[in-house]
C-alpha cells in the first residue's frame, strides 16, 4: 500500500534551499538544469567476512556530484540510514559547502548501511577495505578525496589510504583527509569542524549583542562536531545547560562539565548513564530555553512539528541537513537566526583542504598555523556572508547558497560544458 503523506527525501530538502537562492539569480535554464543532476553516483556490494566466518553482504556508495570546481571531496559515513538519498543530498551540500568557504574543491559523499557499533575492528577493517578496492579507479588526490564522517573515525581513513596505495602501488596519503596524524593527517583536523561552529556562532553573538560569558547553549549530538563544540563554548565561559546523543538528552541549568562528559564518553563509548545532568528526551533537549542551539546529529532534527517549541535565540547548524525547509521558514518567521550548515560547519573539510595540501608538499603545519588560517577563512566568510544577507534582505542560508552557487557557475561557465 502507498502511504498517503510521503515524507520529503533528504535531497528533496536540499533541492529546495537550492532553489531558493537560484531563484535570486540570473542563472542560465541548461546550467540550472545541470546543477540538479549528480555527475556520478556509484552503488555496490561490500561482501565481508564476519569473525565468526560467515559471509555477510553490505551496500556501498559514492556519489560524485559536482567537479566544476576541483576533485570531489566529501566524507564516508557508517550508519544504519545510509541511503543513496542520503548520501547524494549530502554530496549536494558538499558542492556548495566547498564554494562558500572558497576551496579548489567538488562535492562528493560516501556511505556504507551499517551499524559501525556492533561491528569488531576487524570486521570494520574489512568492510572499510573493500569499500576502498571498489572505488580504486574513481577516486585520488586529483579525482576524489573522501573524510571522515557519522560513524567514521581517522583509523578507518588510514586503513582506507593504506588499501588505495597498496592498489596502485605508491604511497598516495593525499587519497584521504581525518588521517591520524602519523599518517600524513593535519594538525587541528579533528577539532576543526566544532572550532568553524564555535567561530561563526561567536561572530553572529557579537552581532547579536550577545555576551559569550554565561550564554546558555544547548548541543545535540556529542560525538566528533558536537563534543569539539561544546569544548569551545565552554572554554569562552558560556554554561552549556544541554547535550545529547543516541543515549538521549543530559540538562544541567548551572552548567555541564564539559570535560568530564568529553572523558565519560571515551571511557563508555556513550553518555549513557552519566551523571552530570538530569536525563531528557532528545526532543525535549532541543525544546529547552537557551540563547545557541547548536543540532550536530543528523539531517532533519528540527521540522514542522517542533520548530514552533523552539526556544532558542540562535541556531547553528553543525549538523548537516538538520533543518527541513518547512521549519526553517518557522523560525525565520519567529526572528531565530540560523546559521546554516553550509557554512557552520564548513571548518573541517577547510582543514581537509589544508591536510590535502600538506601532504601534496609533503610539509606539515604548526597546529597555530592550521587555526589562524581556519579562523581566517571561517570569520571572512562569515562577514561576506553576513553582509549580502543584510543587503538583499534574506537569511544567512540563502546569502550563502547565492554566493555558493554562483561560484559554482562561474567556474562552470568558464570552463564550458563539454556537451
Ligand atoms: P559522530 O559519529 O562523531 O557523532 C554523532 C553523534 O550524534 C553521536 O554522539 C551520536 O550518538 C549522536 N546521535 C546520533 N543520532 C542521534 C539522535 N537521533 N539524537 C541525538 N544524538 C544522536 O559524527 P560527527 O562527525 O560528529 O557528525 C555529526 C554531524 O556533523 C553529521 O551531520 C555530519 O554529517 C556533520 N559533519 C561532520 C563533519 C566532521 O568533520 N566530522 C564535518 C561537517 C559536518
Amino acid at each position: 500500500m502507498i502511504a498517503a503523506v510521503r515524507e520529503v527525501s533528504v535531497f528533496g530538502d536540499a533541492i529546495a534551499y537550492f532553489n531558493e537562492a537560484a531563484n535570486l539569480l540570473d542563472l542560465d535554464a541548461g546550467l540550472r538544469r545541470l546543477l540538479l543532476q549528480p555527475s556520478r553516483q556509484i552503488i555496490f556490494a561490500i561482501p565481508f567476512q564476519r569473525d565468526s566466518g560467515e559471509l555477510e553482504v553490505y551496500t556501498g556508495y559514492r556519489v560524485q556530484y559536482n567537479f566544476a570546481r576541483g576533485p570531489a571531496k566529501g566524507g564516508i559515513r557508517f550508519h544504519p540510514g545510509v541511503t543513496l538519498d542520503e548520501v547524494t543530498a549530502l554530496a549536494f551540500w558538499m558542492t556548495w559547502k566547498c564554494a562558500v568557504v572558497d576551496l579548489p574543491f567538488g562535492g562528493g559523499k560516501g556511505g556504507v548501511t551499517c551499524d559501525p557499533g556492533s561491528l569488531s575492528k576487524g570486521e570494520l577493517e574489512r568492510i572499510t577495505r573493500r569499500y576502498a578496492a571498489e572505488l580504486v579507479e574513481v577516486v585520488g588526490p586529483d579525482k576524489d578525496v573522501p573524510a571522515p564522517d557519522v560513524g567514521t573515525t581517522p583509523q578507518i581513513m588510514g586503513w582506507f589510504m593504506d588499501t588505495y596505495s597498496m592498489h596502485v602501488r605508491q604511497h598516495t596519503p593525499g587519497v584521504v583527509t581525518g588521517k591520524p596524524l602519523i599518517l600524513g593527517g593535519s594538525r587541528g583536523r579533528v577539532e576543526a569542524t566544532g572550532r568553524g561552529v564555535s567561530l561563526v556562532a561567536f561572530a553572529q553573538m557579537k552581532k547579536m549583542d550577545l555576551p559569550l560569558v554565561n550564554s546558555r547553549i544547548v548541543v545535540q549530538g556529542f560525538g566528533n562536531v558536537g563534543s569539539v563544540a561544546a569544548q569551545m563554548f565552554a572554554e569562552r565561559g558560556c554554561l552549556v545547560v544541554g547535550i545529547s546523543d543516541v543515549s538521549g538528552g543530559y540538562a544541567n541549568d548551572r552548567g555541564i562539565d564539559v570535560a568530564a562528559a568529553i572523558a565519560y564518553v571515551r571511557d563508555h563509548g556513550s553518555l549513557a548513564g552519566f551523571g552530570g545532568g538530569e536525563h531528557v528526551s532528545n526532543g525535549a533537549l532541543l525544546e529547552m530555553a537557551c540563547d545557541v542551539l547548536v543540532p550536530a546529529a543528523l539531517e532533519k532534527q528540527l521540522t514542522l512539528e517542533n520548530a514552533s517549541r523552539i526556544h532558542a535565540k540562535l541556531i547553528v547548524e553543525g549538523a548537516n541537513g538538520p533543518t527541513t525547509p518547512e521549519a526553517d521558514h518557522v523560525l525565520t518567521e519567529r526572528g531565530i537566526v540560523v546559521i546554516p550548515d553550509i557554512l557552520a560547519n564548513a571548518g573541517g573539510v577547510t582543514v581537509s583542504y589544508f591536510e590535502w595540501a600538506q601532504d601534496r608538499a609533503g610539509f606539515f603545519w604548526k597546529e597555530a598555523e592550521v587555526n589562524a588560517r581556519l579562523a581566517d577563512i571561517m570569520e571572512s566568510n562569515f562577514a561576506h556572508i553576513a553582509e549580502l544577507a543584510t543587503l538583499r534582505g534574506v537569511s544567512l542560508r540563502t546569502a550563502a547558497y547565492m554566493i555558493a552557487i554562483d561560484r559554482v557557475v562561474q567556474s562552470m561557465e568558464a570552463r564550458g560544458v563539454y556537451a
